[in-house]
């Protein structure tokens, strides 16, 4: 199936299986603006559960914190939000679209990309077992030529987007006959800059109100808190604090449904460290943050790190972790050597030291900062992403198929379904027995509507790793059906050794044990 139509099933399946909704959907919808139902809140919160404990639980030198989403409007002018929290946009007079300059030009360096992986792989089946990769994409004539226009490109958009030089990045436009996907055409406007936070007032009166921002990240929120968490802790550097919460971004492109949104979470980590070691530490958080995806289990070889080019105003290095999504390699998680740019940013427009005195050096600094920041939401479209199965189970030329999640079990929102197998001769209440002895342990679930067939299958696509069936042997011997969501075998166990066979598996404490 080709790659776009799986992920319009899967946006389809969110919604149908109670993961996520078109927020304000009777009233037409909210653009990138959605909510999350049943199942999905569950997986939301088991995901930040995992970063939450990776780092809170298993680091003794980083807390958390929960700073408020309003704060005060200055925070945004020494961050450097309010001048350059902007996204370079054009339109196209003709279809009336709104795009984001940038966009367009990596799109098109990203086709080119795609070029040369094609001429390669051409390449590779046409001579086989002898076939030099390295050789062919330095001599074939044909790879040299996109890879020069590649080069030239991706140097003319760097240089235009550290100006930034708007006027440059429409002439980037022009002169590579980018047409608008819409309308075919290349009647575009100029470039604009556009800010991305939301304003509000904050105050009664209209003398009195203030105007504020809705935090466009929670970093800052860690910033301004660095020496009360440092000095209420006793918090000795290196030492980090996490925090999750809400952001918001009024995006201008927004698509790929929860990938960009206009409300999202973030999960970020602020690592304050000695100035001159903070390259050693981003290093050190590049591979624990990549270890802690791949310990998911859906294959290393969907996972790469990007390294920045075109590093944001206040970085000294910066690296993505992509992921393999059905659109192609994406960001997930951004980690930042962010210098001491925002503390001495702090410093000087509020007046106060932010300053940390080291015993060991017995000398005053601003700490250098290390953060790492990941989407929730984002990730939670990873993790779908990754597990949404369609699988052929026809069999003896009978069509048969399913649709299954394939979450990992510690982050699937229902670890258990009971299933009696008829409504009746006591075998629901012997179902209602054992998940009242299970429910403190594991979410668990009642099912008896349907045959046990449809109930399996409902299971599946919800991703409840485990289901149990009860039958009238149960009633005469205290064992039950054990079916397993991936493989969907089946065995029969005793009642009593339930709670042994799935806590394992679904226990954020073994997950961990793996990082
Ligand atoms: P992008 O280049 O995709 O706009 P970014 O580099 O601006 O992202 P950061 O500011 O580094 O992103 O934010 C850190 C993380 O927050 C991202 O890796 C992503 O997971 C998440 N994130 C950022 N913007 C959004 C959004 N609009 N919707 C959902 N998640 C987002």
């Amino acid at each position: 199936m080709a790659q776009e139509d799986l992920f319009k099933k899967l946006v389809a399946h969110c919604k149908e299986y109670g993961y996520v909704f078109p927020s304000s959907e009777i009233y037409d919808g909210l653009g990138a603006v959605y909510d999350y139902g049943q199942y999905g809140v569950e997986l939301k919160n088991n995901i930040k559960k995992y970063w939450w404990d990776s780092m809170v639980l298993l680091h003794e030198n980083i807390v958390g914190l929960d700073s408020a989403i309003f704060m005060h409007p200055t925070i945004w002018k020494a961050s450097g939000h309010v001048d350059a929290f902007n996204d370079p946009l054009i339109d196209n007079r003709d279809s009336k679209k709104r795009y984001r300059a940038d966009v367009l030009i990596e799109e098109l360096l990203e086709k080119l990309d795609e070029k040369i992986a094609k001429e390669v792989e051409k390449a590779r089946s046409r001579f086989g077992e002898k076939f030099d990769e390295p050789l062919y994409r330095t001599t074939n004539p044909r790879v040299v030529e996109i890879r020069e226009k590649y080069d030239q490109l991706h140097k003319r958009f760097v240089d235009a987007m550290s100006g930034p030089d708007l006027a440059e990045l429409r002439q980037i436009i022009v002169d590579n006959e980018i047409v608008c996907p819409v309308s075919g055409t290349k009647n575009w406007t100029d470039v604009r800059q556009f800010n991305l936070m939301f304003a509000t007032e904050i105050g009664s009166t209209s003398d009195s109100a203030m105007k504020i921002y809705l935090r466009p990240e929670t970093a800052q929120g860690i910033f301004v808190n660095f020496l009360n968490v440092q000095k209420s802790g006793r918090m000795k550097i290196p030492f980090g604090i996490a925090q999750t919460g809400k952001a918001f971004r009024n995006e201008i492109v927004a698509r790929q449904f929860i990938f960009r949104m206009r409300e999202f979470e973030q999960m970020e980590m602020q690592f304050f460290v000695r100035p001159g070691t903070e390259l050693e530490w981003f290093s050190k958080w590049k591979e624990a943050r990549m270890k802690w995806h791949r310990a998911l289990g859906f294959g290393d070889e969907n996972y790469r790190f990007h390294d920045h080019d075109k590093l944001a105003h206040y970085a000294n290095a910066a690296a993505d972790i992509e992921y393999k999504f059905p659109f192609g390699f994406k960001e997930v998680e951004g980690i930042h050597s962010r210098t001491d740019f925002d503390l001495r940013q702090h410093q000087e427009y509020s007046g106060k030291k932010m300053q940390y005195f080291d015993p060991e050096m017995n000398e005053s600094y601003i700490p250098y900062v290390i953060e790492t920041s990941i989407g929730v939401d984002r990730m939670f479209l990873q993790v779908m992403a990754a597990s949404y199965y369609e699988e052929d189970l026809s069999k003896e030329g009978v069509a048969d198929s399913r649709v299954v999640l394939r979450l990992p079990s510690v982050l699937a929102p229902v670890k258990l379904a009971v299933l009696p197998l008829v409504r009746k001769d006591g075998l629901p209440d012997i179902s209602r027995k054992i998940i009242d002895g299970l429910k403190f342990s594991f979410n668990c679930q009642y099912d008896e509507k349907d045959s046990i067939g449809k109930r399996y299958r409902r299971q599946d696509a919800i991703g409840t790793p485990y289901c149990i069936t009860i039958d009238y042997q149960t009633a005469e011997d205290e064992t039950v059906t054990i079916r397993y969501r991936d493989s969907m075998l089946q065995e029969r166990v005793p009642i009593a050794q339930l709670r042994s066979i799935i806590a394992d598996k679904v226990s954020m404490q073994e997950q961990l044990k793996k990082l």
